[in-house]
């Protein structure tokens, strides 16, 4: 049954959060749906009172695009349940699942699809923009391993797109956001991870940047698609794993996953340890506990951005770290990710992204606390993209930027996949209802 949620109710300041705490806006009323009836109560009530409509689950989105001032978010966070089966490794998510719900019942089966990095992300708009993880190189992102989605349409139809019905839907669900309609559960493909794996983190202080992110670059351009990794600039956390005399002090590090046999994943490791690490936290773990390792509090405010690289040459590498010595607060990441492997593998029109060849994310990821360093944190990530075009292909993965406008959303698909997406948006959204994302615009809308 849906749950009302208005201004002056017990529970609608912490139902309205999200975790980017710039984000302040007061919906007229949040719909805690817990199920396909209830959304489409919450859609018609939307439509009949005339009021904007957003569509929440994690509550991830950076630019607050799960929230709205004065109209109506569809919160699906009530619409719980993984159900695994074994034997087809597929699996079937309530769509206010996060990541951290999903994969510890896959894992109870050695299970796993590729999911976000951070485990209070929500399954359902990562993998609607395309879902980037660890296991990427090696199983493709979220989306490609998308069976089947069951979504209520902005006119109150119950669809299931898969691969026999509504196959455009299914297409146009595999990166090209929450433009049609609300889903209420996901059906993926599973493989075989874990639960123990190699990975952690290794960190250096950042004088040594240059020789760090050169060798990491070298080394992770030519690893085996078992190796997911990323290169980060960070300050050393006060936490008791980390040396005294490099707490509060700039580190670049880097994060491994290793998916494959243990003896080929230490030699692989093996390279990166001969540069020494001030910190070596990479050993035996469980997947699921990876896959938390990053996670940051909710309320912190939050800017970032990101672009595709073909290649990193060394002049990248530089700008990257001279970024990333100029951070203006310590809780930013300045991260740099490898594509390639099955991400590049899929056939280039299986899914709306475009570019699936990126051999590299540069990401960004300005995080601070108070409002009044608002201005400097989002210089700091505007000034870092301008140093950095030279070395970007122009394309740029969604999930990673905020509201960057209309021209970085048709860069994401590139003009022939965004015509496809602007027709399937008509078909089944003509009147734009859902606009609360990186709004792919109908025909019909003036
Ligand atoms: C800390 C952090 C770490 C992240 N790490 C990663 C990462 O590793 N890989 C990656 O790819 N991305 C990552 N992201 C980005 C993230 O994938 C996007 O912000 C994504 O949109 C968040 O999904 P959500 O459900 O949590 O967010 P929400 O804010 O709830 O939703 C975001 C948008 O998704 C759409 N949406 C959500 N649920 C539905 C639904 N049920 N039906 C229709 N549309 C819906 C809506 O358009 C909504 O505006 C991260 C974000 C954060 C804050």
């Amino acid at each position: 049954m849906t749950k009302w949620y208005e201004p002056g109710a017990a529970g609608y300041d912490e139902q309205r959060a999200l975790f980017n705490a710039m984000i302040d806006r007061r919906p007229r009323v949040i719909a805690a749906c817990a199920g396909p009836a209830d959304v489409r109560e919450a859609l018609e009530h939307a439509i009949r009172e005339g009021l904007a409509v957003a569509v929440r689950s994690g509550g991830h989105s950076v630019a607050g695009q799960s929230t709205n001032d004065d109209g109506l978010v569809v919160d699906v966070r009530p619409i719980k349940g993984v159900e695994i089966d074994v034997v087809a490794r597929r699996a079937r998510v309530g769509s206010g699942c996060t990541w951290g719900e999903f994969d510890a019942v896959a894992q109870e089966h050695g299970l796993a699809t590729t999911g976000g990095r951070v485990s209070t992300t929500g399954v359902a708009g990562l993998t609607l923009g395309g879902g980037s993880g660890w296991l990427e190189r090696k199983y493709g992102l979220s989306c490609d391993n998308l069976l089947a989605v069951e979504m209520v349409t902005a006119d109150g139809r119950e669809i299931r797109a898969d691969e026999t019905q509504h196959q455009d839907l299914l297409w146009a669900s595999k990166g090209g956001g929450g433009n049609f309609g609300v889903v209420t559960a996901l059906e993926f493909r599973l493989h075989p991870v874990g639960p123990a794996i190699l990975g952690g983190l290794m960190a250096w202080p950042l004088a040594q940047g240059v020789e760090v992110a050169r060798a990491y670059r070298d080394w992770a351009d030519d690893a085996p698609d078992e190796l997911g990794s990323g290169l980060v600039v960070i300050s050393g956390p006060p936490e008791e794993f980390i040396p005294p005399y490099l707490q509060g002090e700039p580190l670049i590090a880097i994060a491994v996953c290793w998916t494959g046999d243990r003896v080929a994943g230490e030699d692989l490791v093996q390279v990166m340890r001969d540069l020494s690490p001030a910190v070596d936290l990479v050993g035996p773990m469980p997947y699921a506990q990876l896959q938390s390792m990053i996670d940051d509090p909710p309320g912190l405010r939050q800017y970032w951005s990101a672009d595709y690289h073909d290649t990193f040459p060394d002049a990248a590498v530089g700008v990257f770290l001279d970024a990333g010595a100029g951070r203006p607060s310590p809780l930013t990441q300045h991260l740099l990710l490898p594509w390639g492997g099955a991400v590049a593998r899929v056939e280039p029109d299986s899914t709306p992204l475009t570019q699936r060849g990126a051999r590299w994310v540069s990401h960004p990821f300005a995080t601070w606390e108070d409002a009044a360093d608002d201005d400097a944190n989002i210089a700091w990530v505007r000034d870092y993209r301008r140093a950095n075009a030279p070395f970007t292909t122009g394309g740029v993965y969604l999930n990673f930027i905020g509201d960057e406008g209309d021209e970085r959303i048709k860069a994401a698909f590139g003009a022939d996949k965004y015509e496809r997406l602007v027709a399937i948006k008509s078909e089944y959204d003509p009147g734009n209802v859902f606009s609360g994302n990186q709004n792919i615009r109908p025909r019909t809308t003036v």
